[in-house]
């Protein structure tokens, strides 16, 4: 019965009754049964309000489990639509005017400025109760009614689940619907590249605004009949307590996130060595090789990089289980859709060994973009699906992503991948972090520079890291400008930003 999920209220009748599905610090867990029964009340709520199928209803809540549970619960009858809870009344207004959204559920009580957005907009206002005292992710949604549903009941495959935006990192935000399908078809992927089983308990520490939380955390544990545990987000210095309170499998994170835990780990040796997980998974961003190691050095477990994105419910590639080899430096081998390498034109699939564009297509993959005919023509081939990341594939299959077709520099005609230049400044042993990035010139039009994080203690001049960077790479690849900061620039999914940083620290050359 696992495999052939296409829906997430069928998804969902995988754990046993008396399974933990969710749980959270300080709570007693929801079963599978009590999961289900949420589903079915929440349906038959929002029903009674007046949405239906294909509603998109916006979802305002802090990191926890009510936002797990409020994410399929509310995906089994509608289309949710989770927003970032730090979001301004600016920004609110613009996404919820972008998604048409027929309800915005808040917890009762909130002070989010989404809801003043909301009623200037017009949007019936949900507020979602719960007992904190009660199983993690059990609440009610109360309303008053706004209609009649057009398509009541239970969501099937093809009705939408899920409307995000991308995290904006080359570009505006586009809207991306996943459809039911596409993310069960994700999950199921996740399931078997991770071989969860109903043992598996993950600890989310991901935000639920973004794809990799909401799939490679929630949806696939939950596909697995296994736990999901829902940490209030992430905290470098609340991690190693909640490794012993939780007590996962696994974990998953982006990149930024690992580093800040390898920064605490020395301090919290004891609660590493008492910890059951058997595996670390990351994704969103590349995962520098010198992470992966100290990683694995630091867990005894193996870290397993894989490859998500938005548009593709998340997982494309997955460096495999042991025994077959992870390879550092690449997002391992296709995990469910079929992956390859087209030209920059467009024109062909490329043979193995070449760069060019990563392209995808398969179940998990989003039907188009909302609202957006330009992504649409520039994003799909084909039937293949244009990702705008860079990449190869070796003689065994496994991609490496050499960076992003935006994020290129273009020096005078001479493309160089930033990727390639920060791996060289993190070689340096007095480098923790480095970004590598364009910025303008009058002549070449642009130039490379680059931000660097110092070691605790590390001392490097600026000088020396380039002559450090002109021992391996060739001349145009150097760094003309490295500024040194405390902390290097994220967006709101902790993903590192290339693009505008040169005009926020005002260089130019
Ligand atoms: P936008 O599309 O708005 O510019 P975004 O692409 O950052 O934002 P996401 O969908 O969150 O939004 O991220 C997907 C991208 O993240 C991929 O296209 C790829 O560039 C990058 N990525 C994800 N996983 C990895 C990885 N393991 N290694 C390298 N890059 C990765
Ligand atoms: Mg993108």
């Amino acid at each position: 019965p696992m495999s052939a999920a296409t829906s997430i209220a069928d998804l969902l009748a995988i754990g046993r009754d008396e399974a933990t599905a969710i749980a959270a610090p300080d709570r007693p867990e929801l079963t599978y049964a009590g999961l289900r029964r949420l589903v079915a009340d929440t349906v038959a709520t929002l029903n009674r309000l007046g949405i239906g199928r294909n509603d998109a209803v916006a979802i305002v809540l802090p990191n926890g489990p009510e936002m797990a549970s409020a994410f399929v619960a509310i995906a089994c009858g509608a289309t949710t639509a989770p927003l970032n809870p730090g979001y301004r009344a600016e920004e609110f207004d613009f996404y919820l005017g972008d998604l048409d959204a027929k309800a915005l559920v808040v917890e009762r009580g909130s002070q989010s400025p989404a809801i003043a957005v909301a009623q200037a907009r017009g949007v019936p206002i949900v507020e979602l109760v719960f007992d904190p005292a009660g199983p993690a992710g059990a609440f009610t949604l109360e309303g008053s009614s706004a209609g009649t549903a057009a398509a009541p009941g239970i969501a099937v495959s093809d009705d939408v689940a899920l409307v995000l935006h991308t995290s904006g990192t080359t570009s505006r935000p586009k809207i991306v619907p996943l459809r039911q399908r596409n993310v069960c078809a994700s999950a199921r992927n996740i399931r078997v590249a991770l071989g969860l089983t109903p043992a598996d308990r993950c600890l989310n520490i991901m935000p639920l605004f973004h794809i990799h939380g909401l799939i490679a955390a929630v949806l696939s544990s939950l596909g697995a009949g296994g736990a999901v545990f829902c940490a209030p987000g992430f905290n470098a210095l609340r991690f190693f307590a909640l490794l012993g309170e939780a007590k996962p499998t696994w974990y998953t994170a982006v990149p930024t996130m690992h580093q800040a835990i390898l920064g605490r780990a020395e301090r919290n040796r004891e609660a590493i060595a008492a910890s059951p997980l058997r595996l670390i998974r990351s994704s969103s961003a590349s995962l520098p090789p010198q992470v992966m190691r100290a990683l694995e050095e630091t867990f005894s477990v193996p870290v397993i990089e894989s490859y998500g994105m938005t548009e593709a419910a998340h997982q494309m590639a997955s460096n495999p289980l042991p025994p077959r080899p992870r390879k550092p430096g690449t997002v391992g081998v296709a995990a469910g859709p079929e992956v390859a390498i087209m030209d920059e034109a467009g024109s062909a699939i490329l043979p193995q060994g070449e760069i060019g564009e990563v392209v995808i297509r398969g179940d998990n993959v989003t039907a188009g973009y909302a609202a957006n005919p330009e992504a649409n023509a520039k994003g799909f081939t084909d039937g293949w699906f244009r990702t705008g990341d860079q990449g190869v594939l070796d003689a065994d299959g496994y991609l490496t992503i050499t960076g992003r077709l935006k994020e290129l520099i273009n020096r005078g005609g001479e493309k160089i991948s930033p990727r390639e230049v920060d791996e060289v400044l993190m070689d340096h042993p007095a480098v923790d972090q480095a970004l590598t990035f364009s910025m303008p010139h009058d002549k070449l039009g642009e130039e490379v520079a680059a931000v660097v994080v110092l070691v605790e203690g590390g001392e490097a001049a600026e000088q020396e890291l380039r002559d450090f960077v002109a021992r391996r790479l060739a001349d145009f690849k150097v760094p003309r400008r490295i500024v040194f900061l405390a902390e290097i620039p994220k967006g709101a999914t902790g993903k590192l930003q290339r693009i505008g940083l040169a005009q926020r620290l005002g260089l130019s050359a």
